[in-house]
């Protein structure tokens, strides 16, 4: 028999649980991967730029594999139908998989654990894609922090060297089933399209993370580190972050703090995927105007900060995160837009989409969220650009026609568009 390791967000040999733990086993260990149908079928744009990542970083893995004899296992269809076909191919010993927060993953693994469990077979899961589970940074009363500064303070008091700590994979790579290379089915066969597109570095240069504090609220500069694309899809590990950033930069730590913060949202929260984490922000009237939800998304609402993020997103599928913050605003203070619309367009476009940062972020820009800045605070997109782009170098970069008369006029005028976000926003947040 042997055991099979379910890699799903975490596309990596090395630093890795749950490889760890099956190659320790003893048993003969391959590992899988599955193009969900579930969630590629539905997906409006055959040309993503994700799908020809993970294409990618598998057939990298395959290429490693190979090397030691053995292979990856790559399946496209659902998960269940998978593990019906995997059980009636191999012997199956155990499997081992990192745990995932997402309300969709939770229940998949759910009824695959169930399907294991009538063979006989046991499904271990381990902690992987954050430094602390969910209910390891948790309140003096047990329960878990919504406010992220406390959350932080109990997250640092907590870390010892212990949880950063490498899984040494590497010494059990001898422990992978000889088995010959197994083909990938090609984007084609899904119905994709191959994004041809030179993906971020997983080593970012050491100036990165020097500079972090002081660079990185620029967007016109390399200022931040663009891992974003590699920890959502388990490309690097966040153990080997954490050590990197416990030696460079304390500011930089607070943002991978964030990232663990809104994973433990997520998965006690699980109502805010689809509702504002406060009930009363239910109550907003948003106006949705086809014209305006169109101009946001395509950057053309003649606020030229506004503009230079949402025309990166489109271009390139991320966006910096100074401009990530005000379009998100934008759209939901200045246009009344209801900020899942604003979500649900950056979830399909952004390369480093995580459905746990990108709803914790708009939330917290939409007021509802956790921690969220009060409502009254309406970014102003003009004095923002003022003071992170002063140079105007990010907007001359993603709006060339900037200054001339082909770029619009502004869609509204901030002094009242404030005005009318905060009105409204009192009227129905009044108890
Ligand atoms: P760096 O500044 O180098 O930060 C390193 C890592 O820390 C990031 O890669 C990310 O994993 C984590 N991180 C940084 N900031 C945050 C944050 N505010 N919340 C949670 N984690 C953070 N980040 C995503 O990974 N996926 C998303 O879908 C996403 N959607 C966002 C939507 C909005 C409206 C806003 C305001 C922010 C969003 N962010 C999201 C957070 C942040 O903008 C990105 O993580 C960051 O811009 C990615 O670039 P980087 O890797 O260079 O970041």
């Amino acid at each position: 028999p042997i055991s099979i390791c379910w890699l799903r967000r975490d596309l990596r040999l090395d630093d890795s649980a749950a490889l760890y733990y099956a190659l320790k086993s003893g048993q003969p260990v391959l590992p899988l991967f599955i193009f969900d149908r579930a969630i590629l079928d539905p997906l409006a744009d055959r040309h993503d730029r994700r799908v020809s990542f993970i294409h990618q970083q598998l057939h990298q893995l395959q290429k490693q594999l190979t090397q030691m004899g053995s292979t990856l296992l790559v399946y496209y269809d659902e998960p269940i139908a998978v593990w019906k076909q995997v059980l009636q191919t191999f012997s199956v010993a155990a499997v081992y998989t990192n745990t995932d927060y997402e309300t969709y993953a939770k229940q998949r693994d759910q009824r695959v654990q169930e399907l294991l469990k009538e063979a006989g077979i046991q499904l271990h899961t381990y902690k992987d894609q954050a430094i602390f589970d969910t209910n390891e940074v948790l309140t003096g009363s047990k329960t878990p922090y919504s406010v992220f500064g406390a959350y932080q303070r109990k997250w640092k008091d907590t870390l010892t060297d212990f949880y950063v700590r490498s899984y040494p994979t590497e010494s059990y790579f001898h422990h992978f089933h000889k088995r010959t290379a197994q083909p990938i089915p090609s984007l084609e066969s899904m119905n994709f399209q191959e994004v041809k597109e030179d993906f971020p570095a997983t080593q970012v240069p050491k100036e990165v993370l020097e500079n972090y504090a002081k660079n990185r609220d620029k967007p016109a500069l390399h200022g931040t580190t663009e891992l974003s694309i590699h920890l959502r899809f388990g490309t690097i590990s966040i153990r080997h972050l954490v050590q990197q950033a416990q030696a460079q930069g304390e500011r930089f730590l607070t943002e991978l703090i964030w990232r663990d913060f809104y994973f433990q949202i997520l998965d006690h929260f699980p109502h805010v995927e689809h509702k504002p984490f406060r009930p009363a922000y239910e109550a907003i009237p948003w106006l949705n105007r086809s014209e305006d939800i169109e101009r946001w998304q395509q950057g053309m609402t003649g606020y030229p900060l506004v503009d230079a993020g949402m025309r990166q997103l489109n271009q390139v599928g991320w966006m910096h995160n100074r401009a990530r913050l005000n379009a998100a605003s934008f759209c939901i203070k200045h246009l009344l837009i209801d900020w899942r619309i604003g979500e649900a367009y950056f979830a399909e476009k952004l390369r480093d989409y995580d459905l746990s940062a990108n709803n914790g972020n708009w939330q917290w820009v939409a007021g509802s969220g956790n921690d969220a800045s009060p409502f009254f605070r309406v970014f102003n997109p003009i004095s923002q650009a003022k003071k992170f782009d002063p140079k105007e170098e990010y907007i001359r970069q993603w709006v060339p026609e900037y200054g001339t008369p082909d770029y619009p006029k502004p869609i509204i005028e901030h002094g009242f568009a404030r005005q009318r976000a905060i009105d409204t926003y009192r009227k129905a947040l009044r108890p």
